[in-house]
């Protein structure tokens, strides 16, 4: 069928269903009917659409690790690989999890901007740069929506930092909301036909999102976007949002449209036709998806092995930073490699938050080294606690006492402790967010199973939860306190309950009875029908001087040393921004005292941002693994022994120096964040300091060496137009390898305010030992224009500038930009 036909085709399946409904019908399908589903209405044929959680896998409607889902590394991980390409295969790999699970609409990607290393959903966006972060937006988008999932863009707009993100107002000038923070959504919009949008919790120069005009113009003027404005769950306060360009309130049932809605288009107030006009973008959304009529949803066009992919993508976004010729090992040449850190073992293969999934299995480094070194002797030290909150307890652990099966046995009580609902978990990190359990009805909510230790060792045992929790260990009551929230955020306060626990010697195979008894506070937010609970361990007081004398034994005895290092969930999630950048606890003096001990010591980050790393020019060898991914320790093995290439070049600066950070400030002053910087974010900023980051943007080695050695372009661009440079590159080297080109833009003697330069293009390019490849880069003249009050072209001489960071560009050209006359 042509484009026209079937736009057609939907437009008259929208316009019947519309016609077919009450005005009470139409504004219960602009309020979610729970946390992650629309109403449906069968007498027209509608069915309930689901939406999901996302963007690097998909949740499904239950936070539940019985029906898990492919954990997909990091969107840092994502945009490292630069490479639109694995973006959009990632996409594809989410629709067909989305297509599982039963779910219609992936809320995700996450494409506000690193404006500054300190915001703590970092690790869920793509880059400091607009032009990286809309292509691989373009392409994701397109991954998703070509195999029948509908993709969310989010969070619109000026969403790039957590602190007191319900209500601050973000000051963002002009310039830098058109040039910076609304490009990747007009890409995602005008390129690749998103079939959604999520409004953000923040103000925009005092009006909040879900009501601001920004709905309106550009987005649904300029850009022609036909989908659905979905709000930020809880981000619709009041019922003028519905009077904006806010089409659908989310989550349900509950909110402030309902019956404040009908009884404004029945007395006038509101005209049907604001009311129908959002309808209408629901209903071409359930026929997008196929939840309108019969037709069902659209076959899957990409389909791959999801656990395969989670691999391949995880090497190609790894950013190999210092390497002094240690890397790539050769496992023939090991014997004995000590592999220290709490993140080798514990690796956060994800962020925290609502980004969370429950993947079936993760591979640590630690497993993946081992798996693929069978024959060498690898010694584990935790050489520095890195752990916040509680480690569940391990499935095989557990006994449930009911089923006799691995698990724990989860029950909901009444008030007079009656059993209204029992389910057997296989884990002990509980969030119930949509899905069947009883929470609000419940009064409380009893842990138990029996855990055999598969160590001698002394943990602190107990819980995690805010209200009121009763311990038992072996049938005595350890711990009975009633516990405060922690914190103001509703989110974070639900993500990463405080804890409480006692010290345990717990002796390898001799089983401890656990018995969790937790009562619900009342309540009456948001969340009223979710929780989170925990039951686990964490390390007991430790001596970390000894923690570190051991690590360094076992790094002097080995060949090689692996040091994983890494932030953790209370410096990278949802709801909060991040205080600092350095690592957590004593890792630093931990790789400085291994490395001292053997020169053959490796570092891999484990995190999702920029990290400072003073001990950098010490060791041998430094690579970012980010959050990897389930298959994260698998890729760790592929690249450390040259398996992979380590594919990923930064698509963040990287700081040498805190204080060099040219944005710092993520907290708002009385409730107001200024963009100050204005257009200089990232590298544009770096590049007017005086101080060098350590890593540039672009930054990252191969095991290759592969040179760029021409840049052509054309002589001439059209305003309006797109052009293509070529940029040549030869593989020097032996091994097969890859490169990023980056071309970036500058203006001598501009006559507005400008970077000193800006990214225009890029391509990744992948070489065997002595091949020379030309590569052709898209430059839209869009990307050479400036806002002022519209796009504005400065006509005459740019200089495109192509190399592989944005400080170190060898290849220059001129290119003029024409009038269209
Ligand atoms: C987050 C969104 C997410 C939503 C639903 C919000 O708190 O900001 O990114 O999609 O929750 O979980």
């Amino acid at each position: 069928m042509s484009e026209t036909t079937t736009r057609d085709r939907i437009e008259a399946d929208v316009e019947r269903a519309l016609g077919e409904l009450t005005v009470e019908e139409k504004v219960l399908l602009l309020t979610g009917k729970d946390f992650w589903t629309t109403w449906p209405i069968e007498r027209i044929g509608l069915r309930t659409m689901v939406v999901s959680d996302g963007p690097s896998g998909v949740r499904g409607e239950a936070w539940d690790e019985r029906s898990p889902s492919l954990n997909l590394p990091s969107a840092s991980a994502l945009s490292a690989s630069f490479d639109p390409d694995i973006a959009r295969r990632y996409g594809a790999v989410a629709a067909c999890e989305a297509r599982r699970k039963g779910v219609d609409v992936v809320l995700g990607p996450t494409i506000n901007l690193h404006r500054s290393p300190r915001g703590g959903r970092h690790f869920e966006a793509f880059s400091e740069d607009p032009v990286l972060t809309a292509e691989l937006a373009r392409t994701y988008v397109t991954g998703l929506q070509d195999n029948g999932v509908g993709a969310t863009p989010k969070h619109y707009i000026a969403n790039d930092s957590e602190t007191e993100r319900f209500t601050v107002d973000v000051q963002v000038p002009p310039r830098a909301l058109h040039e910076l923070y609304l490009r990747a959504f007009e890409t995602a919009i005008t390129e690749s036909r998103a079939w959604l949008v999520m409004s953000s919790y923040n103000s925009i120069h005092g009006v909040t999102a879900t009501e601001h005009d920004l709905l309106e113009t550009p987005l649904k003027t300029d850009w022609d976007f036909d989908g659905v404005v979905i709000s930020d769950w809880t981000a619709v306060r009041s019922l003028r949002s519905a009077e904006a360009e806010q089409d659908l309130v989310m989550p349900g049932p509950d909110g402030p449209w309902g019956d404040a809605l009908v009884a404004a288009i029945r007395d006038g107030r509101i005209a049907e036709e604001v009311v129908d006009r959002k309808v209408r973008r629901i209903l071409r959304l359930a026929v997008r998806v196929g939840a309108l009529g019969d037709a069902g949803p659209a076959p899957l066009v990409h389909v791959e092995d999801g656990v395969a992919f989670s691999r391949t993508a995880a090497a190609e976004g790894m950013v190999l930073l210092e390497n002094s010729g240690e890397l790539p090992w050769r496992a023939d040449a090991l014997t004995r490699v000590a592999v220290i850190g709490n993140n080798a073992e514990h690796a956060r293969t994800q962020g925290g938050g609502s980004a969370t999934v429950l993947p079936e299995r993760t591979v640590s480094p630690l497993e993946g080294l081992a798996a693929a070194l069978p024959d060498v002797r690898i010694d584990y030290a935790l050489g520095a606690t890195n752990q916040t909150g509680l480690a569940g307890i391990p499935r095989e652990r557990m006994t449930n006492p009911v089923t006799g099966g691995p698990g724990a046995r989860v029950r909901f009580l009444d008030a007079a402790g009656a059993e209204i609902f029992a389910e057997d978990r296989l884990a002990t990190e509980l969030v119930w967010f949509g899905g069947d359990a009883p929470v609000a009805e419940s009064k409380q909510v009893e842990v138990s199973f029996s855990f055999v230790p598969g160590r001698t060792e002394r943990l602190d045992l107990g819980f995690a939860a805010a209200g009121h929790g009763r311990f038992y260990l072996d049938g005595e009551l350890v711990i009975d306190e009633l516990v405060e929230p922690e914190g103001d955020d509703l989110g974070a306060a639900f993500m990463a309950p405080p804890v409480r626990a006692v010290p345990v010697d717990l002796t390898e195979g001799t089983p401890v009875d656990v018995r969790f008894v937790y009562e619900q506070p009342a309540r009456d937010d948001a969340l009223l029908n979710a929780l989170a609970l925990n039951v686990g361990t964490q390390p007991s007081s430790v001596d970390e001087d000894q923690l570190i004398a051991e690590a360094v034994e076992a790094a002097r005895a080995a060949d090689v040393a692996l040091v994983v290092v890494g932030t953790n969930s209370k410096v990278e999630s949802e709801g909060f921004d991040r205080t600092d950048l350095r690592l957590p606890g004593r890792q630093d003096d931990l790789v400085r005292a291994v490395a001292a001990a053997n020169p053959r010591t490796v570092v891999l980050i484990n995190a999702g941002s920029p990290v400072l790393l003073p001990w950098r020019n010490d060791v041998a060898a430094v690579l970012v693994g980010w959050f990897g991914g389930q298959e994260f320790g698998n890729a760790v093995a592929d690249v450390l022994l040259g398996v992979a290439e380590p594919g990923g070049r930064l698509p963040t600066t990287w700081a040498a120096e805190e204080e060099h950070v040219p944005v710092l400030d993520t907290a708002p002053t009385d409730g107001v964040l200024e963009y100050t910087e204005g257009i200089h974010i990232g590298y544009r900023a770096w590049l007017r300091s005086e101080e060098a980051p350590a890593y540039w943007f672009g930054h990252g080695l191969g095991y290759t060496d592969i040179a760029l050695t021409d840049l052509v372009t054309p002589s001439y661009l059209i305003e309006g137009d797109t052009t293509e440079v070529a940029v040549t590159a030869t593989n020097r080297g032996d091994r097969p390898g890859k490169q990023v080109a980056l071309v970036f833009a500058e203006r001598a003697g501009s006559a507005v305010e400008r970077p000193v330069r800006w990214l225009v293009g890029f391509a990744p390019i992948r070489l065997e030992p002595g091949e020379t490849k030309t590569v052709s880069i898209d430059v839209h003249a869009k990307l050479l224009g400036h806002w002022a009050d519209g796009w504005k072209y400065e006509l005459g001489d740019f200089t495109l500038r192509a190399g592989t960071t944005a400080n170190d560009l060898p290849l220059t050209a001129t290119l003029e930009l024409q009038a269209d006359s």
